[in-house]
């Protein structure tokens, strides 16, 4: 078991996790010093506290290493070319994240440590996680969903209360730093261009999301559309006896879990899968039941399977599930039409998701696109449009996109990027949108031109819709 105490450790960020494996490793006898880039208010309110506490902190400068550092413990979001890294790398210092502290930790006090289940993507991390937390207590397990959502990882790890099994959402960030970890079982829900300034190429992203399979025990789940998780899947080094099992909107083959007229079906947790197949919930039990919800579901449940959860518990943890909001959130019908909350649709293949959910979309898009191109996302799409509107700093790059593969779509560019234009925006919907239609505010890029963050820019919509509302039953 690893020592802790009397170990000179550098913590770098003094941000939630940061502040977590401060505490943690200071309370296990290590001498630790937090260091960040910043000097804000808040940064030296924090610093303050975990002075208090016998935690050494540097604030303005992220970049020298402490003298006699022996271990960096980094924060998620620190890129790997920063250069304390260069230049705890001249040192000989390894650089790890808060992950892989909390894997190592498991088990200090002697408890039997709980297997985790693991859960990485491009999108739909946070809503497989939960699915799975939640099939997970339906079954009577004692579980947390954690990792990138929830209590930090090294709280629970070390929490008094024992839990049976973890559910834990991987960020690539959070594996890029976490080189040890060992799941149970772990799944790739799908692998999309993101984060590419972060990883420096598609491959490096890949990589890093891979290696959540390395070691596992009992399955490694992919996405059987998806042939790049099935890759990964492959290349990884994993335990003897661990089975690669994929999942699929179509009917299953042996070794998967898929969908047959609108159940939920197992041929991988099954004795003789070359015949039988196991039900296990109704297309009707997911919340909403959209085909890549329908995908996230069937990875909570092929995980849950694996960890011997049985098929009553996973229909009733997708029954219990509710939504996080902002993630396709049908906020009112208004005069026939749907309105949309997909403000979480901060890429293009979240938005290629829920544009493909509904029929017939009059479409609210812009924000800033990080670099991403639109022009497959709107082939796709362009047969269920009746029409867009566009807000946001990068909104021209839609509109080219749009002007080149479906010309005959009307679009409404707002030219706006105050944080009124949603209001505007949801009024120009409304006037474009026929009954049976769906306004989906999916705007497949980031949210920081005109608002906090992505909460803000789904409350905004939402609260435009219900002004609408109003509007319509005086
Ligand atoms: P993450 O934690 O990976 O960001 P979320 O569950 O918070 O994922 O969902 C983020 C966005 O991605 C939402 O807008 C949602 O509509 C979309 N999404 C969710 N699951 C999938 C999926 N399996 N494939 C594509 N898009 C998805």
């Amino acid at each position: 078991m690893t020592t802790w105490h009397g170990r000179n450790i550098t913590v770098a960020g003094l941000g939630v996790s940061g502040i977590s494996a401060a505490r943690a490793l200071a309370g296990l006898g290590a001498s630790v010093t937090v260091v960040d880039g910043g000097d804000s208010e808040t940064h030296r309110l924090r610093a303050t506290v975990l002075t208090a506490e016998g935690i050494s902190v540097r604030l303005a400068d992220a970049v020298t290493l402490p003298e006699g550092t022996d271990l960096v413990v980094t924060s998620p979001g620190w890129k790997p070319e920063s250069p304390l890294f260069a230049a705890a790398a001249e040192a000989g210092v390894d650089v790890v994240g808060d992950v892989e502290i909390a894997w190592q930790l498991r088990g200090r006090d002697g408890r039997e440590p709980a297997p985790w289940l693991a859960i990485t993507g491009t999108n739909g991390k946070t809503t497989t996680t939960q699915m799975l937390a939640s099939i997970l207590t339906a079954a009577g397990k004692r579980t947390a969903a954690v990792g990138n959502i929830g209590t930090p990882i090294i709280d629970v790890v070390l929490a008094d209360e024992s839990y049976d099994v973890l559910a834990v959402e991987l960020s690539s960030y959070q594996l890029h730093w976490a080189p040890s970890v060992h799941a149970h079982s772990a799944a790739v829900l799908n692998l999309a261009p993101d984060h590419l300034d972060w990883h420096g190429s598609m491959e490096a992203y890949a990589a890093d999301k891979g290696r959540i399979y390395e070691g596992n025990s009992v399955a490694c789940v992919y996405n059987a559309a998806d042939p790049a998780t099935e890759d990964l899947v492959r290349e990884a080094d994993v335990e003897e006896g661990c089975r690669a099992i994929g999942f699929t909107l179509g009917p299953p083959g042996p070794s998967q879990l898929g969908v047959v007229d609108g159940i939920l079906v197992d041929r991988a947790f099954v004795t003789n899968r070359q015949k039988n197949a196991q039900e296990l919930a109704e297309v009707a039990d997911i919340n909403p039941p959209a085909p890549h919800n329908i995908a996230n579901a069937l990875a909570a449940a092929a995980l849950a399977r694996a960890y011997g959860v049985d098929p009553a518990a996973v229909r009733d943890g997708l029954r219990a599930f509710r939504p996080d909001a902002h993630r396709i959130e049908h906020v009112a019908d208004v005069a026939g039409v749907a309105y949309i909350d997909d403000s979480k649709a901060t890429n293009t293949h979240a938005a290629q998701a829920s544009l493909a959910a509904y029929e017939s979309i009059v479409w609210i898009a812009g924000g800033l696109a990080k670099g991403a191109a639109f022009d497959e996302l709107v082939t796709g799409a362009a047969g269920r449009l009746r029409a867009v509107v566009l807000i946001g700093a990068e909104r021209a790059l839609i509109a080219e996109a749009l002007a080149r593969h479906a010309p005959e779509v009307p679009v409404v560019d707002l030219d706006r990027t105050d944080t009124g234009a949603m209001s505007a925006a949801v009024r120009e919907a409304a006037g474009l949108a026929k009954p049976g239609d769906t306004v989906l505010m999916a705007p497949a890029c980031a949210s920081m031109d005109m608002f906090a963050n992505y909460n803000k820019r789904g409350e905004a919509f939402a609260d435009a819709v219900r002004e609408l509302a109003a509007d319509g039953s005086q």
